[in-house]
């Protein structure tokens, strides 16, 4: 990876030390978050933005700003919000609203209006002083759901920005989330990042159908597009420093810890912190149904629970601890012996050499979260086992890990007889199972890191939308237009063919096909292009033929509907079939299964075109449509698999059309018989276009009108810009073409005669 010279600031809600009350001693924290930070390269200055502990006044920053600074490779830049508002925002909003919200305990949400407005004070200070200290080139982290409202303010503050948003919890299903009364502005405020990244695929799926749902806003190929700003999105799995709990659990006072921890029992850790979403009830409880389901593993296996005490004096919290001990108390009370406690139940934090040698002495890790972004522990444990004595990892579906961790024993935490099987299948587990799942786990750790994890956003982040949404499709400033002039002049071509799709390429997209009408002044510059003695103009369009003659019918243009299925000569004035297969074959089938649909989704209609029929849904309810868009491409192309059909997703459109109706197909037949000695230039923005795109290749080239990956060569921003554009194009090209010019009417004229002797009769 390479250095970075830029420098880079990392925005969280807390500074990461903490500092001791009495001799106002200070302790860098050694979470993951820092460790992960701490091992990206960069030349440039780390600076990391968040409030100073809730225990060090702003004076007492000025006297031991030097000594923090000098213990670090980190320049700490503290924020001292008013405690009122810092509790409001983190107790009142934070803990109260978001947390359990984004980890889908909406009961327990209590939202109130002064809570929000002291969460957006507190943003708003962050942005502020973001901006007082950023430079133009500076990379801006964020994270996670204490901040979701700075992306925002801090766009409007300083546009030019690199911005990049990590979320460290779940995203809820769009159902949880659109419960909470200002969702659409933390969706406003997290699409004005350039970088939005999630731990799984879920949690962004989640986010995906929110924006679509609540802003209208679709996705496209991990990126959303809002006016000029595209905001990519990503999937990073956060991880841990794999070789400092390697290297720490091989430590001989480690070792030794560990063998004095170790049982005679089959132990089973849990280690989490109390909160609810953590599943400790479930935990336990299924650990009951082990004992009773069981019998001979009494006094054999023990729970060993260490339950880190969080936001103690919060009600929930104190309610949950002591829920928490007295179902402990409930099981030992009822399997417990002289010799033998079921739970070891430990109410406290851990050292980290405790906890490495826990890790090493247990036989396996039982995490039965409800809800849990990732969870760290699953990782830190499988990094710290060793082959003499590997253990098993027990993992809820749950949790965020259960994507990197495929070789863990996947439980549903709710299914407690399934829990307790598993259990009970670990127990039973032969020693080279658990290696074989241990060593493959490991394996992946080894390179998958906690800072391999933060390499990768950066670099994501510094990449500029249009590389990664569009591949290497070039977008076309002054100097490429410049040369993609020489690259045809250097062809040496006879005459140019410009290939054009219709909608969202000539005209815009409107809500309803009908709308889509090219307007006079299109229509004019149309015509002066298709006057130019070189060029041939191509509509090439999923458009019927009917449609496609009442837009362009008294123009000098070739025409094909139904993506090339039919094509219209300008100069015989004819349309020609061009697909032979017989539709009879499929067309019914189709049109019933679309027909289906489209009385189901309110405001979608069927278009029924010769070789194609088309469902559109562009003014049904959003997140309905693409539901039932999905599931009718399914059913499609399960019902229509052997006949000779081809099914696309377009924008907001699925259509069934025959095989043999292919833009790409038909350019090139068009090529080699009408117009062989062209130079052929094809335009589209629409997964039809693609095909043309990729049978044209090397050939000639290729142009996409706006945002997705796509096989052209060149992207035009919008479909605002492709007249402009052709028109600059031409006239440069206008010159070295009329030395180079071969007839035009003649030859066209001449080459579709040849092909119109192979028609076949009736046609
Ligand atoms: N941990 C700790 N002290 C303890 C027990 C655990 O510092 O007594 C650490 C553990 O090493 C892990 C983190 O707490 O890094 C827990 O992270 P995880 O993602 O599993 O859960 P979270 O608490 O963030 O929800």
């Amino acid at each position: 990876m390479s250095d970075r010279p830029q420098r880079w600031i990392t925005v969280a809600n807390r500074l990461p030390f903490s500092i001791s009350s009495s001799e106002k001693k200070i302790t860098t924290s050694s979470g993951g978050l820092v460790s992960a930070l701490n091992g990206v390269k960069t030349k440039g200055q780390r600076i990391w933005l968040g409030c100073a502990p809730e225990n060090l006044s702003k004076a007492q920053w000025t006297e031991i700003q030097s000594q923090v600074q000098n213990k670090n490779s980190w320049k700490f830049h503290p924020l001292f919000p008013a405690s009122s508002v810092y509790d409001l925002y983190y107790n009142g909003c934070c803990n109260d609203v978001l947390w359990p919200l984004l980890h889908y305990q909406s009961e327990l949400v209590t939202f109130n209006k002064s809570s929000w407005e002291a969460y957006r004070e507190v943003n708003q200070l962050v942005a502020n002083e973001i901006s007082s200290i950023a430079k133009s080139d500076d990379l801006i982290w964020i994270h996670d759901f204490h901040l979701f409202l700075v992306p925002q303010l801090l766009r409007k503050l300083r546009p030019e920005l690199r911005i990049g948003f990590f979320l460290h919890v779940p995203f809820p299903s769009s159902e949880v989330f659109r419960q909470l009364p200002t969702r659409e502005e933390i969706l406003d405020s997290l699409l004005s990042a350039n970088l939005v990244g999630f731990h799984d695929y879920s949690y962004l799926r989640h986010f995906c159908s929110s924006i679509l749902r609540l802003l209208g806003l679709e996705t496209e190929f991990l990126s959303v597009r809002r006016g000029a700003h595209t905001t990519k999105l990503g999937v990073f799995p956060v991880s841990i420093d794999t070789h400092q709990f390697q290297l720490r659990s091989k430590e001989e006072k480690i070792n030794l810890l560990a063998k004095s921890m170790r049982k005679p029992t089959f132990v089973f850790l849990g280690v989490d912190r109390l909160d609810y979403m953590k599943g400790l009830d479930l935990k336990l409880k299924a650990f009951r149904i082990l004992l009773q389901k069981f019998p001979q593993y009494r006094e054999r296996v023990t729970l060993m629970q260490i339950a880190v005490p969080t936001r103690k004096g919060v009600p929930v919290y104190n309610r949950l601890a002591r829920e928490t001990a007295r179902l402990t108390g409930e099981i030992n009370g009822e399997f417990a012996t002289p010799n033998w406690t079921p739970v070891q139940y430990i109410h406290s934090s851990v050292n980290n050499q405790q906890l490495i040698a826990l890790y090493k002495s247990a036989d396996a890790l039982l995490v039965s979260s409800k809800r849990d972004g990732m969870n760290l522990v699953a990782l830190e444990y499988i990094a710290s086992q060793d082959r003499e004595h590997p253990g098993v990892v027990l993992l809820s579906e749950f949790t965020g890990a259960i994507s990197t961790l495929p070789y863990a024993l996947a439980i549903n935490p709710w299914d407690l007889e399934d829990t307790a099987n598993k259990m009970h299948l670990a127990m039973e587990m032969p020693k080279q199972e658990k290696l074989f799942r241990l060593e493959a786990m490991q394996g992946f750790l080894q390179n998958y890191t906690a800072t391999h994890w933060a390499e990768t956003f950066i670099t994501e982040l510094e990449r500029p939308a249009t590389e990664a949404t569009r591949e290497n499709a070039k977008a076309i400033d002054e100097q490429e237009l410049t040369q993609l002039g020489e690259k045809i002049r250097l062809a040496q071509p006879k005459r140019i063919a410009i290939f054009l799709d219709y909608d969202g390429t000539l005209v815009p997209i409107q809500v309803t096909p009908d709308l889509a009408v090219i307007d006079q002044d299109t229509k004019n510059k149309i015509k002066m292009l298709s006057q130019l003695p070189w060029l041939d103009l191509i509509i090439v369009s999923g458009r019927d033929s009917r449609f496609l003659n009442t837009q362009f019918n008294d123009l000098p243009i070739w025409l094909a509907a139904e993506h090339g299925a039919k094509s219209y000569n300008p100069y015989t004035k004819k349309w020609k079939r061009r697909v032979h297969r017989n539709r009879a074959i499929w067309y019914p089938t189709a049109l019933k299964i679309i027909s289906d649909y489209a009385s189901r989704v309110p405001h979608s209609h069927v278009e029924k075109k010769h070789f194609a029929i088309a469902w559109h849904y562009r003014q049904s309810p959003q997140e309905y449509g693409e539901f039932q868009a999905r599931k009718l491409a399914e059913e499609l192309e399960s019902g229509l698999a052997n006949f000779p059909v081809n099914i696309l997703r377009g924008k907001k459109v699925i259509e069934v059309r025959s095989l043999e109706a292919d833009k790409g197909v038909f350019a090139l037949s068009h090529l080699e018989d009408v117009l062989p000695d062209s130079f052929p230039l094809v335009f589209g923005d629409d997964r039809t276009d693609e095909d043309l795109f990729r049978a044209i290749g090397q050939r000639g080239l290729s142009f996409k009108i706006g945002s997705g990956p796509t096989a052209a060569n060149y992207v035009l921003e919008s479909q605002a810009d492709l007249l402009p554009f052709l028109t600059k194009l031409c006239r440069l090209l206008n010159i070295q073409m009329k030395k180079s010019i071969a007839s035009k009417t003649p030859m066209s004229f001449n080459r579709t005669e040849v092909h119109s002797s192979h028609k076949k009769p009736g046609e």
